[in-house]
C-alpha cells in the first residue's frame, strides 16, 4: 500500500485483491478516508469526519497514475492479469475533483475501470461527465422516502433526495457502461414493503445489469443497526425480482471457498448465500448435482439453511449473522 502523504494514513492505491463481482481488482482511494457527503448510520468506516460537498483536488494526479502503472506492470510480470481498477468507497470519490483527468489517463493504460459511488453528487454535469467514462458503476440506492433516506444515509444538510433519483434516471439513460445498484438493508429502516417496492421501481428503471441487495455484516458505524431478520430478506428479494432481472443477496457468505468445490452442499450453500432459492429449485439442483433431500435436511436441522415460506411458496436461504452472533 502507498501513501501520498506520511501523516495521513489513506492510502492511494492497493491489491491486486481478488473479489467476486469484480475479479482481480486493484483498489484506488482516491479521497481521505470518512471524507463523504454521506454519514450512513452502518458505515464500516465509522463516522464521516469530514462532510463536504466540496470538490477538492484531494491528491496528486501524477503519482495517483504512477503508482497504478506501476502496480500493473509489478502484476503482469508475475503473469497475472488485473481485472479492474476500482475506486473504492473509503468516501465518496467523486469529490475528487481531478476524477476526470484521472480516468481519462487510466483508460489510455488499457485496464478496464470501475468505480462504487453514492451518486449524491450526480445531478452535477461535471460529475457525471466523469462517470460516463467509467466501464462500470455500482451506484449506491438505498432509500428512496425521504425520511428513510435521511435516517440511513444521514446525507448533507444541502443534499436533495429528488435531485439525486431525477440525476440518476437522467445519467442512467445515456450512459453506454454496466450500471449496477447496491442497496444495504437495515432491519427497521428501509425494509419494509412499502419502501421496498418503491426501491424496486425506481431501481427498474434505471436498467441496472444487476441490482445487489447487501446487510451490514461488517461492524457498523451505529451499533444498533441489525440486519433483517431472513423473512425480510425474502420478501426483499421477491420483490426486487419481480422488477428486476438480475438480483443479488449479498449477505455475507460470499462463498469463494465454496465456488470451486465440487461438494454438492458447499455448492448448494454458495449459491443461496446470493440468491434465495424456492424449494422446487434447490430439489432440481439436489437431483442435477446427484445429491439427496436427507443433505438438505440436515443443513436446516443445523442451522446453516433457513427456510422461510413467502407469498405461497417455500424459500432457503443462508443464515445471517448480526455482530458477535455465532
Ligand atoms: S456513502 Fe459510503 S463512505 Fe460514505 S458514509 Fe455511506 S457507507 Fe460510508
Amino acid at each position: 500500500m502507498l501513501c501520498i502523504n506520511e501523516n495521513d494514513e489513506t492510502a492511494y492505491a492497493f491489491g491486486p485483491v481478488p473479489s467476486r463481482r469484480l475479479g482481480r481488482s486493484l483498489g484506488i482511494v482516491n479521497v481521505p478516508s470518512r471524507t463523504c457527503t454521506y454519514d450512513c448510520i452502518y458505515c464500516q468506516l465509522g463516522q464521516t469526519t469530514n462532510m463536504t460537498l466540496n470538490k477538492q483536488p484531494w491528491y496528486d494526479v501524477d503519482t495517483i497514475i504512477e503508482s497504478i502503472a506501476g502496480k500493473k506492470a509489478q502484476v503482469r510480470n508475475l503473469g497475472k492479469l488485473i481485472d479492474y481498477v476500482t475506486y473504492v468507497p473509503n468516501g465518496e470519490p467523486t469529490l475528487d475533483v481531478n476524477l476526470e483527468v484521472e480516468i481519462r489517463i487510466l483508460r489510455s493504460i488499457g485496464i478496464p475501470t470501475a468505480i462504487f459511488t453514492n451518486a449524491s453528487l450526480i445531478d452535477r454535469a461535471d460529475v457525471q461527465q466523469a462517470l460516463q467514462r467509467f466501464d462500470r458503476i455500482i451506484v449506491k440506492v438505498d432509500a428512496i422516502d425521504e425520511e428513510i433516506w435521511r435516517k440511513i444515509n444521514r446525507p448533507h444538510e444541502d443534499l436533495e433526495l429528488g435531485a439525486i433519483l431525477d440525476g440518476l434516471s437522467e445519467f442512467s439513460r445515456r450512459y453506454q457502461g454496466n450500471l449496477e445498484t447496491t442497496t444495504m438493508l437495515v432491519a427497521g429502516v428501509n425494509d419494509s414493503t412499502e419502501e421496498l417496492e418503491r426501491l424496486a421501481t425506481f431501481i427498474e428503471q434505471l436498467n441496472p445489469s444487476r441490482a445487489i441487495l447487501s446487510v451490514p455484516t461488517r461492524p457498523p458505524c451505529e451499533n444498533w443497526v441489525r440486519i433483517p431478520a431472513e423473512k425480510s430478506l425474502t420478501r426483499a428479494y421477491a420483490i426486487f425480482t419481480n422488477h428486476i432481472k438480475d438480483v443479488e443477496l449479498l449477505a455475507g457468505y460470499e462463498g469463494d471457498e465454496f465456488v470451486l468445490s465440487s461438494d454438492v452442499v458447499g455448492n448448494l450453500l454458495a449459491i443461496v448465500s446470493v440468491h434465495p432459492m424456492r424449494k422446487s429449485a434447490v430439489k432440481a439442483f439436489i437431483g442435477k448435482a446427484g445429491g439427496h433431500w436427507g443433505q438438505i435436511e440436515k443443513l436446516v436441522e443445523s442451522g446453516e439453511l433457513v427456510v422461510v415460506p413467502y407469498e405461497g411458496e417455500t424459500y432457503y436461504l443462508r443464515r445471517q449473522k448480526n455482530k458477535g452472533e455465532d
